[in-house]
């Protein structure tokens, strides 16, 4: 059965990466929970989407003059303490006026802060003490290249703090995941992590590295990650293709180059909010990624959903 990933902790109900994001999550039976991880001022791995703050605090209230020539308020140009002053909000939308996804949690209740990894890992292990469970996490470094160019190693500095938290081999309940292939390698081969690592496959347009996606899903690329990789994360519509003479879903050409690699396919984001119009519904969605396609692990915003769709 395919195991189910909390995509930024139970993000459908909760502002994403908070810790009641990730308990709720915890709560709901996920298997991992995960963490976008981008480093503060103080070089501390603070757990949040974007290097941005715009979008999920209400930075531009409470430090107002500390944007960019860019117009962005980013994580990097904070101290944890001055984080910390923060809330954090459901996510808006890129004009940063409406929420991202309209009926999610409101915006004008509860008070939210940012946490850093190590709060959400205690956190974790801290709950799978007390419910004898054995919930994993699921890291993904943002933005590698950019942190570089900001003098700041974020692989290094993660790695470090995984190691502390007693995360350092493949058989810990654990998958360290980015979509630069360069930073990927650099984890596996000069900073000798054995972590089990998930190369993510997005689109050229999204800016994510420095990759070309197009060349990664073919034959050769797929040969290439699984040198380094035990699996690839790739968005929903790379896994399928809809047959122009019966209608019917099959899987896509880099499922089975995955498959035929031994690679393990992990899919994002599975939402009851935003579901492709290739799938009738939610579960018919989830049906076909869990028993069709077999997929290893689903990313969702919608643990318990994910769950009773499967079952
Ligand atoms: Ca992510």
């Amino acid at each position: 059965m395919s195991l189910i990933i909390a995509h930024r902790g139970a993000s459908g109900y909760l502002p994403e990466h908070t810790l009641e994001a990730a308990a709720y999550a915890y709560a709901l039976g996920a298997d991992y929970i995960e963490q976008d991880i981008v480093l503060s001022k103080d070089s501390i791995p603070i757990v949040m989407h974007d290097i941005y703050l715009d979008f999920t605090t209400n930075v531009k209230k409470i430090f107002p003059n500390r944007k960019r020539k860019d117009g962005h308020w980013y994580v990097r140009d904070f101290t944890l303490s001055e984080l910390k002053k923060l809330n954090v909000n459901e996510r808006l939308k890129g004009d940063a006026k409406e929420k991202a996804f309209s009926n999610r949690y409101p915006l004008e209740i509860g008070t939210f802060k940012i946490c850093t990894l190590s709060e959400q890992i205690e956190l974790i292990q801290g709950l799978n003490k007390s419910t004898q469970r054995n919930v994993g996490i699921y890291p993904e470094i943002k933005n590698p290249s950019w942190h570089r160019k900001e003098g700041l190693d974020i692989s290094s500095v993660t790695l470090n703090q995984l190691k502390d938290y007693g995360y350092a081999s493949k058989k810990d309940k654990i998958f360290f995941q980015c979509f630069d292939s360069n930073e990927l390698k650099r984890v596996k081969y000069e900073l000798n992590s054995s972590l089990p690592l998930i190369q993510l496959i997005g689109n050229n347009a999204w800016n994510e590295s420095d990759d070309d996606y197009s060349q990664m899903i073919s034959l050769e690329g797929i040969e290439d990650v699984s040198k380094y990789a035990i699996g690839i994360g790739p968005y929903l519509q790379l896994l399928y293709r809809v047959s122009t003479l019966d209608g019917v879903i099959r899987p896509s050409k880099l499922s089975h180059y995955a498959r035929d690699n031994g690679l393990y396919i992990h899919p994002y984001t599975i939402r009851k909010d935003s579901i492709p119009l290739d799938f009738d519904d939610f579960d018919k969605m989830v049906k076909w990624f869990a028993s069709e396609l077999k997929a290893d692990a689903l990313f969702t915003d919608f643990v318990d959903l994910t769950i009773q769709a499967i079952r």
